[in-house]
């Protein structure tokens, strides 16, 4: 009994003494110089990305770790790059016959890929959202003949299927993969707007930047569907009339939790596509602390965020560089600061630490795709825990944890969470699927375990405003950008936190393992 209360005087003398905004304002400056102008929104191949990735891997030196890319602290990569070239291209609906052309931008927008035929004419069928998924048994294609067809679907999925397995079967690899081997030939996604996070000029803006792929994907990659379109959901009932059915009614019944319809849509879609193509490199940049332990040093710790950014795009109101100040020059900030926290502390872990900064998250999480298939380091990745725009906007009294019930890890950060007098929250919002949408799933397709973060609120106060009108105003926008307002002292306290986790499962006993009734657990070998 009489611990306790020294305990919590100890405590409050280690909190007392460190100096939080110091901390912040260090930490802030790595995302000054990543994020600033000149860096031009570190877009794959710019002068402002090497830029980026040269200061990584000398405050990657500075903070003591050793260089553990293929050259250097650097991994290179090729890129193929397909840019769509909107001016030469067209898109319409044939009604009986009749043409009605659509306004690329406004209606609808293409995207494309290597992939991508120069022209299609193809008939329509709604298939609810889209899924086949045999261990659910749901099959939203069953008794359908999508041959030749363009899929249209409604994102998200059905209120009773599990949110990993819900977002697993969403992601761009799975559909196209279900729909090439059922013989769709494209896809037309329509948003719900319930969920949809950013507003449609954004979409439309986004889908003007150039795609990329990795030039050498090896010999197991699929070749994506020859057209991808997302239609604008607020001009979506143009593709309905005459089916007997509305956008609004399957809005309805989505919103309800009830079953979609399948139906066959009366119009075909015409598409010209015209695209640009050339070739990028680019690098991840990764640093090593290695273990103490001479068996466990074999055995990485991957702390991750993303290096690059959506480059220079259209402009809105005049600002035509996307910054991502937190998307994720924080996470790359917080990585130095944390390799930084861990030299200043003399911290000798067992196993070893790689601190990874990838490129081409913004494309598809290709960096970590091509680390994942090609690690830099002999022996065992043992986790990656990953931070991409984890949003410091408010005091760090909850953190929103995605994969907290999948592995061991989330036991993990509850420990090291509670101790610093900071909450745990499970993922609030699965229907954004944000455990698959970062560099974390890359590994986790390999079978490693992962988490990712994101500052947490109680539903209902002023902090889920701001983290909402976060997504709605700056999310993947120029207004990403140094002029934010930013919790300097909850960013250095996250930053504390990550580094007593990471330095915790490098410390333990046992690798990290997935639970026993995690989805994901089918990926470990
Ligand atoms: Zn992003």
């Amino acid at each position: 009994m009489k611990l306790v209360p020294y305990l919590v005087i100890a405590l409050a003398t280690i909190t007392s003494t460190t100096d939080w905004q110091a901390l912040g304002k260090q930490w802030w400056a790595h995302v000054q110089f990543l994020a600033d102008d000149r860096l031009e929104g570190r877009g794959m191949g710019s002068a402002g990305f090497e830029q980026a990735a040269s200061y990584m891997a000398q405050q990657f030196e500075a903070a003591g770790l050793a260089p553990a890319g293929t050259d250097g602290f650097r991994q290179p990569i090729d890129f193929d790059v397909v840019q769509i070239d909107q001016p030469q291209c067209s898109l319409g609906l044939l009604r009986d016959g009749n043409a009605e052309p659509l306004k690329l931008g406004e209606d609808a927008v293409i995207g494309v890929n290597a992939h991508t035929a120069e022209h299609i004419e193809a008939p329509l069928v709604f298939a609810g959202y889209g899924l086949r998924v045999p261990e659910m048994k749901y099959d939203d294609l069953a008794g359908q003949d999508v041959r030749g067809k363009i899929v249209v679907y409604l994102t998200g999925g059905p209120a009773n299927m599990p949110g990993p397995i819900k977002a697993h079967f969403q992601s761009g690899e799975e559909r196209s993969k279900t729909l090439l081997k059922a013989g769709a030939v494209g896809t037309i996604a329509l948003q719900n707007p319930r969920s949809a996070e950013v507003p449609w000029s954004r979409v439309a803006a986004g889908s003007l930047l150039p795609r990329m792929q990795m030039s050498h994907p090896g010999p197991r990659t699929l070749p994506s569907l020859p057209i991808s379109i997302t239609f604008n959901p607020a001009h979506a009932q143009e593709l309905f009339a005459g089916s007997g059915h509305s956008f609004e009614e399957i809005l309805a019944d989505a919103d309800g939790d009830k079953p979609l319809p399948h139906f066959p849509l009366m119009v075909k879609v015409q598409a010209r596509v015209a695209v640009k193509r050339s070739q990028v490199k680019s690098e991840n940049v990764a640093g090593v602390l290695t273990g103490s332990d001479p068996a466990l040093r074999n055995e990485y710790v991957i702390v991750s965020a993303h290096l690059d950014h959506l480059g220079i795009g259209e402009p809105v109101h005049g600002d035509r560089i996307y910054n991502g100040a937190m998307d994720d020059a924080s996470g790359d900030a917080s990585l130095i600061e944390i390799a930084r926290a861990m030299r200043d502390a003399k911290a000798a872990p067992k196993r070893s630490i790689l601190f990874l900064s990838v490129t081409g998250e913004e494309k598809g999480e290709l960096g970590s795709a091509y680390f994942a298939a090609h690690p830099t380091v002999k022996g065992r990745i043992v986790a990656d825990i990953n931070m991409d725009m984890y949003l410091p906007l408010f005091p760090l009294k909850y953190l929103e944890v995605q994969g907290l019930g999948e592995s061991t890890l989330g036991d993990d950060i509850r420990v090291v969470a509670s101790a610093a007098g900071v909450e745990v929250q499970a993922d609030k919002e699965p229907e954004h699927n944000r455990f698959i949408r970062s560099d974390q799933y890359s590994f986790i397709k390999k079978g490693v375990p992962a988490l990712a973060f994101k500052f947490g609120y109680v539903p209902g106060t002023p902090e889920e405003k701001t983290f909402k009108a976060w997504y709605s105003e700056r999310y993947h926008g120029p207004a990403d950008d140094l002029s934010q307002p930013v919790d300097l002292v909850a960013a250095a306290q996250f930053n504390n936190i990550l580094e007593r986790l990471v330095l915790r499962v490098a410390d333990a006993d046992k690798r990290p393992e997935w639970k026993a009734d995690s989805f994901f657990r089918r990926f470990a070998r």
